[in-house]
């Protein structure tokens, strides 16, 4: 089958492309494709880019920084209110609050300062978003997220005193790596907390990550091209 990557495909070719091997993902590892969210990663990307693929129905996105965010969603949001933005990306403390304002879900929750805060700010905003706890699958220094061996208690703290709306945990793997180990790992992490959702698998790997038991894939290339500079993350 071909992968679809040709520059000469539209976005919407592309994206169609995608939600097939989605599908037929799933269909091969006996799921249900409804399980499996294909979060569209827009980062990089312009409002003009985005709107082929709201037209074709897409209505989950993915973006790793919060400026580009907020400059380009709320326009967005006012035609098509159902849009449902997940932040991918590192969030700094002092931004918590814009975080909460502005996106649906973030998938990067990775410490106890910002599990604090968070809680603090979807009080004070009266909003409730979805949280996946990022965890460091690979132990890279260089990388966001909880350590695997302390997820369990940051998992625990979080849902316990925190109260937070934690629904799955997420991981990148390190580039260049076999994926599987990873996405093994963090199923793991998420079955003995009982965690229904798993942020896993990328343009390269999301059939891998739907097979593994992912529920979101995030994925930037496959759909809207490869991006020219390189995006932090
Ligand atoms: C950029 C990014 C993606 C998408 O990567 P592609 O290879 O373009 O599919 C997924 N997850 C995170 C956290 C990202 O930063």
């Amino acid at each position: 089958m071909s992968r679809g990557l040709r520059e000469n495909h539209s976005t919407e070719e592309r994206l169609a492309l995608v939600r097939r091997r989605v599908n037929a993902a799933a269909e091969r590892a006996g799921r249900d494709p409804a399980t499996v969210n294909l979060v569209a990663v827009s980062k990089t990307k312009t409002a003009d880019d985005i709107r082929p693929v709201l037209h074709a129905g897409q209505r989950l996105f993915g973006e790793n920084r919060m400026q580009e965010a907020a400059e380009k969603w709320p326009l967005l949001r006012r035609s098509h209110a159902d849009i449902s933005l997940h932040l991918i990306g590192p969030l700094q403390t002092n931004k918590a609050a814009a975080a909460v304002a502005l996106f649906d879900a973030i998938e990067t929750l990775d410490r106890e300062k910002l599990a604090r805060l968070l809680a603090v700010e979807m009080a004070r905003q009266n909003k409730r978003i979805a949280c996946f706890i990022q965890v460091n699958t690979g132990a890279e220094p260089q990388k966001a997220g909880v350590a695997p061996g302390a997820a369990d208690s940051f998992i625990a703290l979080c849902r316990g005193e925190l109260d937070l709306p934690i629904v799955g945990l997420m991981c990148i793997p390190p580039v260049n790596a076999d994926p599987r180990p990873h996405f093994d790992l963090l199923a793991g992490i998420a079955r003995r907390n009982d965690l229904a959702g798993l942020s896993m698998g990328m343009s390269n790997d999301f059939e891998v990550a739907i097979r593994q038991g992912a529920t979101h894939v995030r994925v930037g290339a496959a759909i809207f091209g490869e991006r020219a500079a390189p995006a932090g993350g």
